[in-house]
Protein backbone atom coordinates (compact mmCIF):
# COMPACT_ATOMS: atom_id res chain seq x y z
CA UNK A 1 0.00 0.00 0.00
CA UNK A 2 1.30 3.77 -0.65
CA UNK A 3 -0.53 6.06 1.28
CA UNK A 4 -0.71 9.56 0.47
CA UNK A 5 -0.35 12.49 3.47
CA UNK A 6 -1.07 15.67 4.00
CA UNK A 7 -1.64 18.04 6.75
CA UNK A 8 -2.01 21.87 7.35
CA UNK A 9 -3.84 22.63 4.03
CA UNK A 10 -4.68 25.77 5.22
CA UNK A 11 -7.35 27.32 2.90
CA UNK A 12 -5.07 27.27 0.84
CA UNK A 13 -6.56 25.83 -2.90
CA UNK A 14 -3.72 26.35 -4.99
CA UNK A 15 -1.31 24.76 -2.88
CA UNK A 16 -3.73 21.86 -2.71
CA UNK A 17 -4.34 21.49 -5.99
CA UNK A 18 -1.11 21.46 -6.89
CA UNK A 19 -0.45 18.21 -4.17
CA UNK A 20 -3.16 16.53 -5.45
CA UNK A 21 -2.20 16.55 -9.17
CA UNK A 22 1.67 15.39 -7.91
CA UNK A 23 -0.09 12.57 -5.72
CA UNK A 24 -2.29 11.61 -8.74
CA UNK A 25 1.10 10.37 -10.23
CA UNK A 26 1.84 8.61 -6.96
CA UNK A 27 0.05 5.32 -7.06
CA UNK A 28 -1.58 6.09 -3.87
CA UNK A 29 -3.32 4.00 -2.63
CA UNK A 30 -5.46 5.67 0.04
CA UNK A 31 -5.17 9.37 1.47
CA UNK A 32 -4.94 10.87 5.10
CA UNK A 33 -5.11 14.22 6.08
CA UNK A 34 -3.69 15.10 9.38
CA UNK A 35 -6.06 18.34 10.20
CA UNK A 36 -6.10 22.09 9.59
CA UNK A 37 -8.03 22.10 6.31
CA UNK A 38 -8.63 25.62 7.02
CA UNK A 39 -7.45 28.79 8.66
CA UNK A 40 -5.54 31.04 7.31
CA UNK A 41 -6.23 30.42 3.60
CA UNK A 42 -9.05 32.25 1.24
CA UNK A 43 -10.35 28.81 -0.06
CA UNK A 44 -12.14 27.13 3.14
CA UNK A 45 -14.67 25.49 1.50
CA UNK A 46 -13.14 24.45 -1.70
CA UNK A 47 -10.66 22.57 0.72
CA UNK A 48 -12.68 20.88 2.35
CA UNK A 49 -14.70 19.75 -0.54
CA UNK A 50 -11.61 18.69 -1.91
CA UNK A 51 -10.41 16.65 0.91
CA UNK A 52 -13.76 15.42 1.80
CA UNK A 53 -13.99 13.97 -1.85
CA UNK A 54 -10.40 12.26 -1.60
CA UNK A 55 -10.68 10.09 1.85
CA UNK A 56 -12.50 9.92 5.25
CA UNK A 57 -9.53 9.58 7.37
CA UNK A 58 -9.10 12.87 8.07
CA UNK A 59 -8.38 13.72 11.93
CA UNK A 60 -8.75 17.17 13.17
CA UNK A 61 -6.13 20.75 13.66
CA UNK A 62 -6.60 23.21 15.69
CA UNK A 63 -7.27 25.58 13.39
CA UNK A 64 -10.57 23.42 12.20
CA UNK A 65 -11.86 24.01 16.26
CA UNK A 66 -10.68 27.61 16.12
CA UNK A 67 -12.83 28.03 12.80
CA UNK A 68 -15.88 26.63 14.62
CA UNK A 69 -15.41 27.95 17.78
CA UNK A 70 -14.75 24.75 19.33
CA UNK A 71 -11.12 26.09 20.43
CA UNK A 72 -10.66 29.36 22.21
CA UNK A 73 -8.49 31.86 19.90
CA UNK A 74 -7.42 34.11 22.96
CA UNK A 75 -3.86 32.05 22.25
CA UNK A 76 -3.64 32.87 18.81
CA UNK A 77 -1.75 35.47 17.69
CA UNK A 78 -3.99 38.44 15.94
CA UNK A 79 -3.78 37.46 12.18
CA UNK A 80 -4.14 34.28 13.27
CA UNK A 81 -7.48 34.98 15.42
CA UNK A 82 -9.11 37.32 12.37
CA UNK A 83 -8.01 34.56 10.34
CA UNK A 84 -10.60 31.96 12.31
CA UNK A 85 -12.84 34.70 12.87
CA UNK A 86 -13.20 35.30 9.00
CA UNK A 87 -12.96 31.75 8.03
CA UNK A 88 -16.01 31.15 10.68
CA UNK A 89 -18.05 33.41 8.59
CA UNK A 90 -17.20 31.34 5.61
CA UNK A 91 -18.30 27.95 6.55
CA UNK A 92 -21.58 26.25 5.40
CA UNK A 93 -23.97 24.68 8.06
CA UNK A 94 -22.45 21.36 6.46
CA UNK A 95 -18.47 22.35 6.96
CA UNK A 96 -19.04 23.40 10.64
CA UNK A 97 -20.75 20.05 11.60
CA UNK A 98 -17.66 18.35 9.37
CA UNK A 99 -15.30 19.65 11.01
CA UNK A 100 -16.84 19.47 14.79
CA UNK A 101 -17.23 15.90 14.55
CA UNK A 102 -13.57 15.11 13.34
CA UNK A 103 -11.45 12.35 15.67
CA UNK A 104 -8.52 13.94 17.36
CA UNK A 105 -6.54 10.56 16.20
CA UNK A 106 -6.61 7.81 13.47
CA UNK A 107 -4.87 4.09 13.57
CA UNK A 108 -5.05 2.40 10.21
CA UNK A 109 -2.63 -0.88 10.11
CA UNK A 110 0.59 0.21 11.98
CA UNK A 111 0.58 3.59 10.91
CA UNK A 112 -1.06 6.34 13.80
CA UNK A 113 -1.79 9.81 12.75
CA UNK A 114 -2.24 12.90 14.76
CA UNK A 115 -2.16 16.84 14.25
CA UNK A 116 -0.12 17.51 16.56
CA UNK A 117 1.40 14.81 19.50
CA UNK A 118 0.08 11.39 20.14
CA UNK A 119 0.86 12.73 24.26
CA UNK A 120 -2.25 14.75 24.52
CA UNK A 121 -3.73 15.18 21.33
CA UNK A 122 -6.40 18.16 22.75
CA UNK A 123 -3.32 20.80 24.00
CA UNK A 124 -2.01 20.98 20.61
CA UNK A 125 1.70 21.23 21.61
CA UNK A 126 4.38 21.76 18.81
CA UNK A 127 6.54 18.33 18.74
CA UNK A 128 10.11 19.33 17.91
CA UNK A 129 12.70 18.29 20.79
CA UNK A 130 13.58 14.88 21.29
CA UNK A 131 12.39 14.61 24.60
CA UNK A 132 8.80 16.00 23.27
CA UNK A 133 9.44 13.01 20.93
CA UNK A 134 10.40 10.16 23.81
CA UNK A 135 6.78 11.16 25.71
CA UNK A 136 5.08 10.80 22.45
CA UNK A 137 6.45 7.30 21.92
CA UNK A 138 5.42 6.73 25.17
CA UNK A 139 2.15 7.41 24.11
CA UNK A 140 1.58 5.23 21.01
CA UNK A 141 -0.11 2.54 20.92
CA UNK A 142 1.66 -1.03 21.30
CA UNK A 143 2.04 -2.57 17.71
CA UNK A 144 2.25 1.19 15.75
CA UNK A 145 5.42 1.76 14.14
CA UNK A 146 4.90 4.70 12.67
CA UNK A 147 3.22 7.92 13.94
CA UNK A 148 2.66 10.73 11.10
CA UNK A 149 1.77 13.90 12.51
CA UNK A 150 1.98 18.38 11.74
CA UNK A 151 1.18 21.24 12.84
CA UNK A 152 4.64 22.82 13.29
CA UNK A 153 4.53 23.16 9.11
CA UNK A 154 7.73 21.74 9.04
CA UNK A 155 9.01 18.42 8.21
CA UNK A 156 11.07 16.56 10.56
CA UNK A 157 11.49 13.21 11.55
CA UNK A 158 12.60 11.27 15.09
CA UNK A 159 13.78 7.88 15.17
CA UNK A 160 13.22 5.86 18.35
CA UNK A 161 16.06 2.92 18.12
CA UNK A 162 14.78 0.63 21.27
CA UNK A 163 12.52 1.03 24.63
CA UNK A 164 15.60 2.32 26.00
CA UNK A 165 17.38 4.28 24.17
CA UNK A 166 15.96 8.39 23.71
CA UNK A 167 14.53 9.45 20.33
CA UNK A 168 16.75 11.46 17.98
CA UNK A 169 16.23 13.60 15.46
CA UNK A 170 17.15 12.56 11.85
CA UNK A 171 17.39 14.58 8.77
CA UNK A 172 13.70 14.81 6.72
CA UNK A 173 14.61 13.03 3.60
CA UNK A 174 13.64 9.65 2.34
CA UNK A 175 13.52 7.16 4.56
CA UNK A 176 14.09 3.68 4.89
CA UNK A 177 11.88 2.37 8.06
CA UNK A 178 13.79 -0.15 10.02
CA UNK A 179 11.70 -2.95 11.49
CA UNK A 180 12.66 -2.83 14.82
CA UNK A 181 12.49 0.94 15.40
CA UNK A 182 9.86 3.66 16.02
CA UNK A 183 9.32 6.65 14.19
CA UNK A 184 7.70 9.81 14.45
CA UNK A 185 7.01 11.82 10.59
CA UNK A 186 6.16 15.27 10.34
CA UNK A 187 4.80 15.47 6.91
CA UNK A 188 4.66 19.54 6.46
CA UNK A 189 2.57 21.92 5.36
CA UNK A 190 0.50 22.05 1.96
CA UNK A 191 -1.15 25.35 2.19
CA UNK A 192 1.84 27.41 4.41
CA UNK A 193 5.18 25.57 4.99
CA UNK A 194 7.15 27.46 7.22
CA UNK A 195 10.86 26.00 7.15
CA UNK A 196 12.16 28.69 4.08
CA UNK A 197 10.68 26.54 1.73
CA UNK A 198 7.88 27.88 0.29
CA UNK A 199 6.83 24.95 -1.92
CA UNK A 200 3.86 22.70 -0.92
CA UNK A 201 4.61 19.69 1.14
CA UNK A 202 2.99 16.09 1.22
CA UNK A 203 4.25 12.98 2.14
CA UNK A 204 3.92 9.03 0.87
CA UNK A 205 4.73 6.09 2.66
CA UNK A 206 5.04 2.80 0.83
CA UNK A 207 4.44 0.08 3.08
CA UNK A 208 6.17 -2.62 0.91
CA UNK A 209 9.30 -0.99 0.59
CA UNK A 210 8.93 0.34 4.38
CA UNK A 211 9.97 3.92 2.58
CA UNK A 212 8.60 6.89 4.12
CA UNK A 213 9.10 10.33 1.75
CA UNK A 214 8.25 14.16 1.98
CA UNK A 215 7.96 16.02 -1.21
CA UNK A 216 7.90 19.34 -2.74
CA UNK A 217 5.77 20.69 -5.28
CA UNK A 218 5.49 24.29 -6.72
CA UNK A 219 2.32 25.90 -6.99
CA UNK A 220 0.78 29.33 -8.10
CA UNK A 221 1.51 31.12 -4.93
CA UNK A 222 0.46 34.63 -6.29
CA UNK A 223 -2.98 33.57 -6.99
CA UNK A 224 -3.25 32.28 -3.13
CA UNK A 225 -1.87 35.59 -2.26
CA UNK A 226 -4.68 37.51 -4.40
CA UNK A 227 -7.12 35.56 -2.72
CA UNK A 228 -6.28 36.34 0.32
CA UNK A 229 -6.20 40.12 -0.27
CA UNK A 230 -9.02 40.18 -1.97
CA UNK A 231 -10.67 38.50 1.08
CA UNK A 232 -9.25 41.05 3.15
CA UNK A 233 -7.48 38.96 5.58
CA UNK A 234 -3.71 40.23 7.48
CA UNK A 235 -1.40 41.44 4.12
CA UNK A 236 1.49 39.12 6.23
CA UNK A 237 -0.69 35.80 5.50
CA UNK A 238 -0.55 36.48 2.13
CA UNK A 239 3.55 37.89 2.24
CA UNK A 240 4.19 34.69 4.70
CA UNK A 241 3.73 32.02 1.75
CA UNK A 242 6.66 33.34 -0.77
CA UNK A 243 8.71 33.20 2.59
CA UNK A 244 7.86 29.53 3.42
CA UNK A 245 8.09 31.48 6.96
ZN1 LIG B 1 -1.47 24.31 10.95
Amino acid sequence: MRYGLLSDIHGNLEALDAVLEAMAGERIGHYLCLGDIVGYGASPNACLDRVTGLTTDVIAGNHDHAAIGKLDISTFNPYAAEAALWTRQQLTPDGRRYLGDLPYVRRIDDLFVVHASPARPEEWTYLTSPWQADEAFEAMPDGVALCALGHTHAPLIFEKPNAKDRSRQIPPTALELASERRYIVNVGSVGQPRDGDPRAAYCVYDTEMKLIEVKRVPYDLEAAQRKIRKAGLPDLLAERLELGR
